[in-house]
């Protein structure tokens, strides 16, 4: 059985106190044990972080970037071993774990060449004889704290783009697939990362609290549900520590009645069924403008998912794989229960799946429910599961109004060939990362990744431009040098 303990100034440490057990959730047989750090291991990693600070900030960004070459390397040397720990401890589909990775490492790609947004501005002269130019300088120790449903590419949305801005950082992974970013953190030390700059703790939301409650960490990168994102940026406002959060969704696909229907069907069974619905991006919602589209919509899922093959992430025929846990398995029936009773209409339940040799695993099938009102819980809330609502409404306003109204606004699309209705929607719409024809628009590592309303607290989102922002505070420095010609007197008043 693997035991997981925790990174710290460069080894694997462990106190056997606390542990919690990991699961394979598509046999539900328990791979390993992953220790739940406590206070003293908190504070063995900041102080190690900490530590590791005085000298990296002052590491040239060459350097820095040298060593982040290589880890590019060693991770695409073990991608194999990456992918089987995500498909082995969260259940998705190897060909998705391979694609988690990708969306990792170009964060990667993306901070080797982050000397070109930390070079500052300058200005000469900018009132007589007077220079001025700011400066991007580190804020120290930086903690990251990630969700279980990219256990690889959140953790890498972070860390390198903060260390490579000269701060040291601590990750606390989620504690229910925590193999591969524990061993990504092995290989960060392999490529040479000097010990301390890049900490692991293991643990559940005890060590988030005592992280981010220590007073030597200046910020905190969260990724996580909602309640979790809001409570953990209340409590770094209070600590007067940065914070970005990013929460939950519940991602709306509008689909004029123009739309490709076999495109759309197509799309609209990746982007809510792949990774068993367990997405931050996944379209969970469906409004259909015109009765007419809707029922060949519904139709068309319902044949699709009739095919879909779920089972072992391990088996390359599979499209789907298991929920994360027993817990969540429940959770999600219940929201089809409340689905139902609330007079939704099922047109496909995945309650009744049976996946021969795996019966105790995690699984559920696709699950599609249409005339959905938004007055329902499972509109209402992020079910996490592959559970498609379709809603019906007349025209595209009637559609905004819904997406807009929602608590959630992290993604959102629109099916259409009509150029100046994707144009009017895009505008208009509230949400932070739109599609058009394309179900999950995702931005690649040179932009940046959020949502609007609940789906995030902060004002930086993360990777790309605005991380480099949020893991640095600027310096603004004005100079003068003596000029003998010149007035030196006092002066009392702002000059003019
Ligand atoms: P979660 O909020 O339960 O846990 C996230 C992390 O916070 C884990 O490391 C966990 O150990 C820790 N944690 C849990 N409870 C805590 C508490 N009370 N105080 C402090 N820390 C705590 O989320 P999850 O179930 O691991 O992930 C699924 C959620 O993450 C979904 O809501 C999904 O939408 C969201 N998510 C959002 C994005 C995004 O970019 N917006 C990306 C991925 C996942």
């Amino acid at each position: 059985m693997k035991y997981l303990g925790h990174i710290i100034n460069g080894d694997v440490f462990s106190e056997s106190k606390r542990t919690l057990s990991v699961f394979n959730p598509a046999t539900a047989q328990q791979t390993a044990d992953v220790e739940l750090a406590s206070q003293v291991i908190v504070d063995e990693a900041v102080i190690a972080a900490q530590n590791a600070m005085k000298s990296w900030q002052l590491t040239p960004i060459n350097h820095r970037a040298k060593i982040m070459f290589r880890m590019k390397v060693l991770i695409e040397q073990n991608a194999d071993k990456i992918c089987n720990m995500l498909t082995e401890e969260h259940g998705k589909v190897i060909d998705d774990a391979r694609g988690e990775l990708a969306r990792g490492i170009e964060n990667i790609d993306f901070a080797c060449g982050i000397a070109q947004l930390l070079k500052g501005e300058h200005n000469s002269n900018i009132s007589t004889n007077i220079d001025s130019w700011s400066e991007f300088k580190p804020l120290g120790v930086v903690v990251g704290i990630t969700p279980f449903n990219f256990p690889a590419m959140v953790p890498l949305w972070m860390w390198p783009i903060a260390i490579m801005c000269g701060n040291t950082f601590v990750l606390k992974p989620s504690e229910q697939a925590p193999s591969a970013p524990f061993f990504i953190c092995e290989l960060a030390q392999q490529a040479g990362l000097p010990a301390g700059v890049l900490n692991l703790v293991n643990g559940d939301k005890i060590a988030s609290e005592l992280l981010i409650n220590d007073p030597c960490v200046k910020a905190v990168s969260f990724v996580g549900s909602t309640p979790v994102a809001k409570s953990i940026y209340q409590q770094a406002a209070l600590n007067n520590m940065r914070c970005q959060a990013l929460g939950g969704a519940k991602n709306h696909a509008v689909v004029m009645p123009d739309a490709d229907i076999d495109f759309v069907a197509n799309s609209l069974m990746g982007a809510a069924f792949g990774s068993c619905g367990e997405r931050c991006m996944a379209i969970s919602v469906a409004v259909v403008i015109g009765d007419e589209c809707a029922d060949l919509l519904v139709q068309s899922l319902k044949q699709r998912i009739d095919g879909l093959k779920v089972g072992s992430g391990f088996d390359t025929q599979n499209e789907m794989g298991p929920l994360i846990s027993k817990v969540h398995k429940e959770r999600v029936e219940k929201h089809i229960e409340s689905g139902i009773e609330q007079g939704a209409k099922l047109v496909s339940d995945g309650r009744q799946l049976f996946v021969e040799g795996f019966e105790s695993g995690y699984f559920l099938g696709g699950t599609v429910f249409d005339h959905v009102t938004s007055d329902m819980d499972i509109y209402q809330q992020e079910i996490f599961g592959p559970v498609l609502c379709v809603m019906r409404v007349k025209n595209l306003e009637a559609a905004l109004a819904l997406v807009n109204k929602h608590q959630y606004g992290n993604g959102t699309c629109i099916f259409t060939q009509n150029g100046s209705a994707a144009h009017y929607f895009s505008e208009n719409v509230a949400a932070g990362m739109v599609g058009i024809n394309v179900p999950l628009p995702v931005p690649m590592s040179c932009h940046s990744f959020g949502g609007w309303k609940q789906s995030i607290f902060g004002d930086l989102n993360a990777y790309g431009p605005d991380a480099v922002r949020f893991y640095t505070q600027r310096k603004t420095i004005t100079s003068r040098w003596k000029i003998p010609s010149q007035d030196h007197s006092a002066q009392f008043s702002f000059p003019s």
